[in-house]
């Protein structure tokens, strides 16, 4: 019997080690942190052999296979050891997509992967399609393929994914932009990075398609190098010779070889240009996999969006409070300021940096913003670089003193920006705790009145 040992007791490694038993293989799963309570009980109810707070060594180098959680380094000693001894570690999408022939819509980029693959879901599904989400959002790819499959999967690709596929193959990837994010992890080196967004394309054939950003100089110049036989499908902001989606007189103009249309830009319902490039993306995919253009138009139009993405947190004596606390990267505020209109913006700033070059938005703030709220345990950088750019700034330490803040300076027909372009990890356990309870407070300053 085959055996194969999945390292990781999440969501991707607790599917992949259900889809190896309804294979036949001998299943282990490790993983050195804690099994959440959930998952315990899915491995328990399937008899897989499970263990947490350790990695057996001897028992998951015994493994044929190596099934490997995205978010584990590939510089720790057991994956370190398992490279070394031969032994292949693969990702639980290189895993699953084995056991299956259904079409595969794969999404990566730096910022805009998740909205694009929700948004991609949306239009399939609101038309019909028999579609499963999977990746870094929805359920595990291995799990559906095992007990729940789908004609189609829009999969959320991160570059620490990719890094473990090999034989896999796309029938459409998109990659919608690619700016410095976790060199950490690529030996702080870009082109490293960039080959591994551009994994995504290794495999395709002719009758393959690869949406991407024709504005984006880093996805163009390396493809400029790279030798595919894909139909290639970029979409840009302005018209261009041979780009498949675009904006003409503030419509957006959609053409593949599927389906030809257009619609006004104020019918979108995402705001901002990134949400434009968002739609263009998703609308050329759920193109190419026939889904008629009536259909499209109304699910780019009525789409609700997803939280912590400039997700509106309610309205306090006529201020506008929205919650971007997904942008942790200084990318992401950029396109976040560039939505906002007026010069009106309190924005919240802070967090963790990542090595953070703030004059990307400076000319932004410059433009777009009153105030600027630091909120983190350490804002000396923030406050060194942004002090004089801008009219107002305001040191703060917790989500409390930066709302209070915020809400003492607010005038009625200002909008306050939770924007941070920083981790959240200094003040809090993730993006998500950080939105939510932004969203909490601000309903707290309305007496509960905020979104009703
Ligand atoms: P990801 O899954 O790649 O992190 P999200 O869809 O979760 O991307 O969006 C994260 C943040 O990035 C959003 O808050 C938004 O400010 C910004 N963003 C979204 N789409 C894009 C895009 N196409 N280009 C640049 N920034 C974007």
């Amino acid at each position: 019997m085959k055996k194969i040992a999945i390292l990781g007791g999440g969501e991707s490694g607790v599917g992949a080690a259900i889809l190896a038993k309804d294979k036949g293989y001998e299943v282990f799963l490790s993983d050195c942190g804690t099994v959440a309570p959930r998952y315990a009980a899915m491995l328990d109810a399937e008899n897989i052999e499970w263990e947490h707070g350790t990695h057996t060594l001897d028992r998951i180098l015994d493994a044929d296979t190596i099934v490997k959680s995205p978010g584990i380094p590939p510089t720790v000693p057991v994956v370190k050891s398992a490279i070394e001894r031969g032994i292949p570690v693969v990702s639980e999408i290189e895993f699953a997509a084995r056991f299956t022939d259904s079409r595969m819509v794969c999404i990566t980029g730096s910022n805009g992967k998740t909205t694009t693959t929700l948004l991609t879901y949306h239009i399939l599904r609101s038309a019909g399609v028999d579609a499963g989400l999977a990746g870094n959002v929805g359920k595990s790819l291995a799990l559906q393929v095992s007990r729940e499959p789908h004609a189609v999967y829009v999969i959320e690709l991160s570059s620490f994914q990719l890094d473990n596929m090999y034989d896999f193959k796309a029938d459409i990837a998109v990659i919608m932009n690619i700016t410095p994010d976790h060199l950490d992890r690529y030996e702080y080196k870009m082109e490293n990075y960039v080959s591994s967004k551009f994994r995504i394309l290794q495999n395709m054939t002719s009758v393959d398609s690869f949406i991407y950003w024709n504005d984006d100089p880093v996805v163009t110049g390396r493809l400029a190098s790279v030798d595919t036989p894909v139909l290639r499908l970029p979409f840009a902001e302005h018209p261009e010779a041979g780009v498949a989606a675009y904006l003409e007189c503030d419509e957006l103009v959609v053409n593949t070889p599927a389906t030809s249309f257009r619609m006004p830009r104020a019918e979108l319902s995402l705001p901002g240009l990134h949400n434009l490039y968002n739609s263009m993306a998703a609308a050329l995919s759920a193109s190419l996999l026939g889904v008629e253009a009536a259909s499209i138009r109304k699910s780019l139009g009525d789409f609700p969006g997803v939280e912590h993405r400039l997700e509106f947190a309610g309205n306090v004596d006529g201020v506008r409070y929205i919650n971007d606390s997904k942008a942790t990267n200084v990318n992401s505020t950029w396109y976040a300021l560039e939505s906002m209109t007026g010069s009106d913006t309190i924005l919240i700033l802070g967090g963790k940096d990542k090595g953070n070059d703030y004059s990307e938005i400076a000319p932004l703030v410059a433009e777009k913003v009153k105030a600027i709220v630091c909120m983190g345990v350490d804002n000396t950088k923030l406050l060194e670089f942004f002090t004089g750019k801008v009219a107002e700034i305001y040191d703060t330490h917790s989500l409390d003193e930066a709302i209070a803040t915020c809400h003492s300076i607010a005038r009625r027909g200002d909008t306050v920006l939770l924007s941070p372009c920083c981790a959240s990890f200094d003040l809090f356990h993730s993006y998500e705790e950080r939105g939510t309870l932004f969203k909490q407070k601000v309903r707290d300053l309305s007496g509960n009145q905020a979104l009703s």
